[in-house]
């Protein structure tokens, strides 16, 4: 039988979406409570997976082996809660939750709120990108011709797991229209579709008094920005600082205590971020992928690996 290698650092398994089919539908790359439990069995087998009080400790310390990894959950969404939760509180796990907290403004993210709409008002996820692309080169000349200069090679190839139209709707979204225009099409689409956001809202984030359970059972809450740019490396430094510093102060008047532990949206982090992240004291520091660490600075830049990685090995061991 197969096992997964184990990788030469100490790292973080990713997590984002789940489903339980009722409440939280099924959306591209969820997962349900029993895969989820599939997998910590499968990845257990060759690696030591550890709550994060014990990872951030051995961090601290340098004691952390190669086999070491932790669990972290990126957006503070509340099919986290609702799903992975329970089954690791049977296994009396915690793990790192990164949380963005405009939601806590009221603000509607649109980045979860797009997600839903994809998942609840196409069949398939091919059928939105095909609805998509007819509305960008309706819409957007200009954008389409950007596409000139894609290349499916290239382009996320650190993500092998996204297919053909996954990385052209990326790209798309991106580099051939940027943010601005990208939200502009997006909420044409959500018009069209009547899709009710104030409802559907209700049933993505965490709310405080989730984080606040999640931290008295020894979960560490960490920073993952104010807002989710898709890519904070276009802003300067005041401006990620500000992202950062907003996001840290919010957390700590939910938990009133400090927030130590960051992951980078998207992945999407430089020098200036990672200067960010000293002048707001962080201890630790998450990537979103694999790869060897971009600025070394190691204590800021622990790997992490995707559990679609993760599902494809435990398929191929089958
Ligand atoms: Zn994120």
């Amino acid at each position: 039988m197969a096992i997964v290698k184990v990788q030469n650092r100490a790292h973080g398994i990713m997590y984002h979406h789940f489903h339980d089919e009722q409440k939280h539908i099924v959306g591209q790359g969820s997962i349900s409570a029993e895969s989820f439990n599939d997998m910590l069995d499968f990845y257990g087998k060759s690696h030591n997976i550890i709550g994060a009080e014990e990872f951030l400790r051995k961090s601290e310390t340098g004691t952390l082996s190669p086999s070491d990894v932790c669990l972290t959950f990126d957006d503070g969404l509340l099919c986290q809660y609702d799903v992975a939760y329970p089954v690791m509180k049977d296994r009396g796990l915690t793990a790192f939750w990164f949380i963005y907290t405009s939601p806590l403004d009221g603000v509607m993210e649109r980045l979860e709120i797009y997600r839903h709409f994809r998942s609840l008002m196409f069949p398939d996820i091919e059928d939105f990108y095909a609805a998509f692309f007819s509305i960008v080169s309706a819409h957007d000349t200009e954008a389409m011709k950007a596409m000139q200069c894609y290349n499916p090679d290239e382009y996320l190839k650190e993500f092998p797991f996204y297919t053909p139209n996954d990385k052209r709707f990326r790209y798309m979204r991106d580099v051939g229209l940027g943010e601005k225009k990208y939200n502009v099409i997006m909420d044409k689409m959500l018009e069209m579709y009547r899709y009710d956001i104030e409802k559907n809202s209700q049933i993505l984030w965490l709310s405080t008094d989730n984080m606040r359970d999640l931290r008295q059972q020894g979960n560490i809450i960490g920073l993952h920005s104010y807002s989710h740019p898709t890519v904070m490396i276009k802003k300067n430094y005041s401006e990620q600082l500000k992202e950062y510093a907003t996001n840290k102060r919010q957390l700590e008047e939910v938990l009133k205590e400090e927030i130590v532990a960051v992951s980078y949206p998207c992945n999407s982090y430089n020098s200036d971020t990672l200067k960010c992240m000293k002048e707001l004291g962080m201890k630790i520091g998450f990537r979103a992928n694999m790869a060897e660490v971009c600025l070394a600075e190691y204590l800021y830049e622990y790997p992490r690996e995707d559990h679609a990685n993760i599902m494809k090995a435990m398929e191929v061991a089958r």
